[in-house]
Parts: structure tokens; sequence; C-alpha cells
């Protein structure tokens, strides 16, 4: 249960480590994630559709299962994952460092958007896990489609925070994930949409008339 609701309006949020190199590693800039992946994804759909000759349509529903299996993975990944709180004082700081402080300060632009420190190690991992699934060639066209929705949702991610939307869908979601943070934030763990939310039973019972409209 939510008994702690504190979230700062401070645009900085606290230090992490003492040590300067790692608490470099912890900001990041919004559009370095662009830099980093966009070209993988380019890579990866060049080998698959140049040399690995696959034939677009079928590279096209590839691409689009990655995508719908990464809203999937942050839908739980959100909620199992970086909502689990542990007891013990180091694992209470991981909690901290992944996700807490995104809760804490939600308004620190350089603590948003995943840092590539955590970002490369987790694609790495999700890549070899999605490889005892997929074969190669199948892998090249699902995994930069899964990359694209992480891409996708981090930079809206991102506007959710820092742009002003006057009226529809994009109002919308940004109410969403505001309550996420000001009401209830065991409820509204989808960013981008509340589908998963409503498949989970994890959306907002009331109208979300509520939302506290300083947000941005
Ligand atoms: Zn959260
Ligand atoms: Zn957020």
């Amino acid at each position: 249960m939510a008994k702690k609701n504190y979230v700062s309006n401070s645009t900085e949020s606290s230090r992490m480590f003492e040590n300067d190199f790692l608490e470099s590693l912890t900001k990041v800039h919004f559009s370095i994630p662009l830099l980093i992946y966009i070209p993988v994804i380019i890579y990866f759909s060049w080998k698959s559709l140049g040399p690995g000759e696959m034939d677009i349509i079928i590279f096209i529903g590839y691409f689009l299962l990655g995508l719908f299996i990464w809203t999937l993975s942050k839908y739980i990944l959100h909620r199992f994952v970086f909502h689990f709180k542990p007891k013990g004082k180091i694992m209470e700081r991981i909690h901290f460092i992944f996700h807490g402080v995104h809760h804490d300060y939600p308004k620190d632009r350089l603590r948003l958007v995943m840092p590539p420190s955590a970002s490369i190690p987790m694609a790495i991992i999700i890549y070899f896990f999605f490889r005892l699934f997929f074969d190669p060639s199948s892998l090249g066209a699902f995994f930069p489609g899964f990359i694209m929705g992480y891409l996708f949702y981090d930079m809206n991610h991102y506007a959710i925070h820092h742009a002003n939307f006057k009226s529809g869908i994009w109002k919308k979601i940004k109410q969403h994930h505001m309550l996420h943070y000001y009401s209830e934030p065991e409820k509204g763990f989808g960013v981008s949409s509340a589908l998963w939310d409503k498949v989970f039973g994890s959306d907002f019972k009331q109208q979300k008339k509520k939302t506290k409209p300083n947000v941005d």
C-alpha cells in the first residue's frame, strides 16, 4: 500500500553515489538512447532484409510482434520489478536507483530515460533470452521491433513529463501516468497506454479527474 506519497517538485534529484564516475553513470540526456539504439535497429533490420533476404512481410510481422512483446515486458518490469519493495538497506538502495528516484523526483530530466549503463547490459541479456525462443533470422526482425518499442516508450515517457498536452490522446496518457505518482502508485503501470492495466486489473477505478495539474 502507498503510505508514502512523497513527490518532490525539484528538477534535481539527490546524489546516488559518492564516487563521481558512478554518479555520472546514473544521469543521461534523453537524446542518448536515440543515438545508441537507432543504429541497433538499423543494423538488425538491414541484416535481416539485406544479407538475410527475409521477406518484407515476414519481417514486418516479427517486427510488430517485437513491439507488442515490448509493451507487455515493460508492464511486467514496471509492476513486478521496479515496484518490488525489498527489505534491507542495499536492496532498498537498488530499488531507489532503478525506479524510486523517478517517483520521488519525477521532474529531474537527467534521471528519466534509462541510462546506457543499465540499458545496454539489459539489452544484451534480453537478446540472449529471446535467442532461446527464436532462430537467428526471425530474432533479427523481432529484436529491432522490441528495441523500437523501448525507444518509443522512453521518448514518450520523457514527453509525458516535459511537454504540455492540451487535449486528446496525449493528455489522457499523461493523466494516466500522473495518477501513478500523485494518487495511486500501486496502479497504472502502463505508461504509453492503459491496455495492460485494463487486462491485468490495475487501472484506476475512479474517473481521472483528480490529477494534479502542476506536473510539467
Ligand atoms: Zn512506477
Ligand atoms: Zn514517469
